[in-house]
């Protein structure tokens, strides 16, 4: 379900997992908001840098540009 295959996807279609306000950016396999808590949160919930999501929890822009 939660897969990036392009840069275009409807994000404002979905909701924040954090805190529930309208997503803005797409990070480590989740919808989060424009708050760098939640941000920050959805990377501990992915399990940080060991997750299989590894590329995109190294630093990358969190606007996945190379899918
Ligand atoms: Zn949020």
């Amino acid at each position: 379900m939660l897969i990036v295959d392009t840069g275009f996807m409807n994000i404002e279609d979905h909701k924040c997992q954090i805190c529930g306000s309208p997503a803005k950016h797409f990070v480590f396999a989740a919808f989060t908001c424009d708050s760098e808590e939640c941000i920050e949160a959805a990377r501990k919930e992915r399990g940080g840098p060991g997750g299989h999501m590894k590329r995109k929890a190294e630093g990358r822009p969190i606007i996945p540009l190379d899918e």
